[in-house]
């Protein structure tokens, strides 16, 4: 049914809406007056957010409504109904996300994973990675200490922490192709994903800090278009868990590109496509590694990033990333698309 839109929409506009992958660009109805293909504009704001809308509950149930269609007028008069396809969604999917940046000559190089599954998958990695860690630290707590694979490589910062320093280069090599195993080994059952976004980087300071600014926010609106759309196009509710990036002092702690990001997404309809009628939670921006699937994330990430960066100079990377299995690679093309490639390598033309 469709809904009124009478609330005039408060947060001004700071970013562009999220990108629709090509399934849904590529969605028409046929006119039956005269045979046009239609479609819908995605990118009209409304004043109302979509999502459910909350009725009088019923016998103490909760009640919602759901768009189920959107009504096109067409070019001859004839009044066509645009299918929304919503779903209910049954079982929650996390995503645990971590970045990774690089400056390859002139340019800025964005690095994004996300790290999916659904419970058990999870549990699953989780174990895994304690068994890896336990393996080459026998008398630690695996939960005790925390891989942040920057400091573990830099041989300056690893000599500072007590248990960095008991890894020596072949350790350190051993350690992270055990930690890609869990991906490969497993790359049937979870769904990885990672966003490798660039730019030519600015002259000053300022100019440098903007671009960044806006690479990272193109590519998280990319990342979280593809999760939602094929989580809730499956009955799953995608839930972000992502890496704040430095200590946070407050829980929950948002970011506010990451809010605004998602919060504005919700006044198009591209966005009700996007999620299948349902309503997904912001991303929730929690402590690095505090749960071991943003180690794993961290991980991915920094050899992705590692991996571009070494083939764009032409030197020998730390890891060939091929060792992670299968993950969903998408690349920014420009301000408003993605590809995506399922694979177990970066295509060459990702990066500069
Ligand atoms: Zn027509």
């Amino acid at each position: 049914m469709p809904k009124a839109k009478k609330r005039k929409q408060q947060k001004p506009e700071t970013s562009g809406p999220p990108f629709l992958p090509s399934e849904l660009l590529s969605k028409f109805v046929v006119c039956q007056g005269c045979g046009e293909r239609l479609q819908p504009d995605y990118w009209t704001k409304s004043d109302e957010p979509f999502g459910p809308i909350e009725l009088k509950p019923q016998n103490g149930q909760r009640m919602f409504a759901v768009q189920t269609s959107t009504r096109l007028i067409c070019k001859c008069g004839e009044k066509v109904e645009f299918p929304l396809e919503p779903t209910v969604l049954e079982h929650p999917i996390y995503f645990y996300g971590d970045d990774a940046d690089r400056h390859p000559k002139g340019y800025y190089l964005h690095s994004y994973t996300l790290i999916g599954g659904t419970t058990g998958p999870i549990r699953d990695m989780k174990k895994a990675l304690e068994e890896v860690k336990r393996k080459f630290v026998p008398d630690s707590d695996p939960a005790s200490w925390k891989i942040h694979v920057k400091d573990m490589m830099n041989s300056k910062k690893r000599v500072t922490n007590a248990i960095y320093k008991r890894f020596d280069r072949n350790g350190l090599k051993e350690f992270f192709e055990e930690c890609a195993q869990i991906f490969s080994s497993r790359d049937h059952l979870t769904s990885h994903l990672h966003v490798t976004a660039s730019a030519k980087a600015g002259e000053s300071r300022k100019e440098r800090s903007r671009i960044e600014k806006a690479i990272k926010a193109t590519a998280h609106c990319a990342l979280l278009s593809e999760c939602i759309f094929n989580a809730t196009k499956q009955g799953l509710r995608p839930e972000f868990i992502l890496d704040a990036g430095k200590e946070i002092k407050k829980f929950p702690h948002i970011e506010s590109w990451s809010f605004d990001t998602h919060q504005e997404a919700r006044y198009y309809l591209a966005y009700e496509m996007l999620s299948h009628g349902n309503s997904i939670d912001p991303p929730k921006l929690v402590t690095p590694g505090s749960h071991p699937c943003l180690e794993l994330a961290d991980i991915h990430a920094y050899f992705a990033a590692n991996w571009m960066y070494k083939v764009s100079i032409g030197e020998e990377p730390e890891m060939d990333i091929n060792k992670f299995g299968l993950v969903r690679y998408l690349m920014v093309q420009d301000g408003s698309r993605y590809k995506v490639n399922k694979a177990t390598s970066i295509p060459r033309d990702y990066f500069p």
